[in-house]
């Protein structure tokens, strides 16, 4: 892979990943770099149990300059000694690009509309705190590339149990009746993705990870300039498990939901995964990690749609006085139905 330097030909300044334009930028002279074309279709690899992630060829390590805040990559073995944006030595070395992404999704809303969103977000949370849209403006964002498990699970399932219906007859006496079932179906999930770190869990991953996963990228390192990526640290393995149970929990309570009975008895269900595939992905995340009255909040915001996920605080007043306004107006109500009917 031919890899671009972080630095500008023209003026020797450090070139940068630009959301908006999907394309390096010189952070002195604005040039603008081309980053080589490679949109492609990902091919998932079959799982089994001695299925492992690709190491990288070229390991890149991370650092973040304690006094401009920049985060800059660099190969592994040459080693930044000043920041190349400030020129300090204040430089925190923290994370070692191990492993190979089969793909990536590049960064394309920029900090500004990363805000924007959260912002929109935050005002639909009628029960938030009033100072937390104070807050919202200082709050800064982080852009991260998340790793991710990207699944396929092709599934059959059987299952059997008796359906109980209960009714009371015109003499009021109860009657029950019992219906024996079994059957079976075919599922199909199609990229069903985990997290890789724990810095999201899987659901709220989930609720925000509206990605087009047709178009994903070949990965380069490029995409990280001035960003940060975040190494796996929840295994492969660890993950497949997670994901097979959750899918086979979801077809057992999809089976039992189309289902009209009263009750269900004796239900067994039984899923078989026929063949499991997967990509090791990174995807671009805007993190917003607050405090508020000393609980912490996470927030997250997808990179590309600005889809947000995650829990705001609740004003104890704000509900409180939206409560008892309710109960105002229904006390009227019925005190007016009351008035009139008499
Ligand atoms: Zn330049
Ligand atoms: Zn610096």
């Amino acid at each position: 892979m031919d890899i671009v330097k972080n630095k500008c030909k023209n003026c020797g300044g450090e070139l940068i990943y630009d959301a908006e334009s999907q394309e390096l930028k010189c952070i002195q002279c604005d040039s603008i770099v081309d980053i080589p074309e490679q949109n492609t279709t990902i091919q998932k690899k079959q799982y089994h149990k001695d299925s492992t992630i690709q190491l990288s060829e070229t390991e890149y390590t991370q650092y973040t300059c304690g006094t401009c805040g920049r985060r800059h990559i660099a190969p592994k073995n040459q080693d930044i000694v000043n920041c190349p944006t400030c020129g300090d030595s204040n430089l925190e070395k923290n994370i070692t690009v191990e492993y190979l992404p089969d793909g990536i999704i590049p960064f394309k809303l920029n900090q500004e509309k990363a805000l924007l969103c959260f912002k929109d977000w935050l005002k639909k949370r009628k029960f938030a705190p009033n100072n937390l849209k104070k807050l919202a403006k200082t709050q800064s964002l982080k852009g991260i590339y998340l790793p991710i498990y990207d699944y396929d699970f092709d599934t059959s399932t059987t299952y059997s149990g008796v359906g109980i219906n209960e009714y009371k007859d015109s003499d009021g006496k109860r009657h029950t009746s019992r219906h024996p079932f079994r059957g079976n179906r075919n599922d199909f999930f199609e990229d069903y993705v985990e997290s890789a770190n724990t810095e999201i869990n899987s659901p709220d991953l989930r609720d925000m990870a509206n990605y087009n996963y047709k178009n994903i990228y070949v990965y380069r390192p490029e995409f990280l300039y001035g960003w940060i990526g975040s190494n796996i640290n929840i295994s492969l393995h660890d993950s497949c498990v997670r994901a097979r149970n959750a899918v086979a929990n979801k077809i057992s309570s999809d089976i039992k939901n189309s289902m009209h009975y009263d009750r269900i008895e004796n239900f067994v269900c039984n899923t078989t995964f026929n063949a499991i595939k997967y990509s090791y992905l990174y995807i671009p995340v805007w993190i917003n990690h607050y405090k508020y009255k000393d609980k912490n909040y996470n927030c997250y915001i997808n990179g590309i749609t600005g889809k947000v996920s995650g829990k705001a605080p609740k004003s104890f007043w704000k509900i409180f006085f939206t409560t008892i306004a309710v109960i105002a107006v229904i006390g009227a109500i019925v005190f007016l139905a009351y008035k009139y009917s008499a």
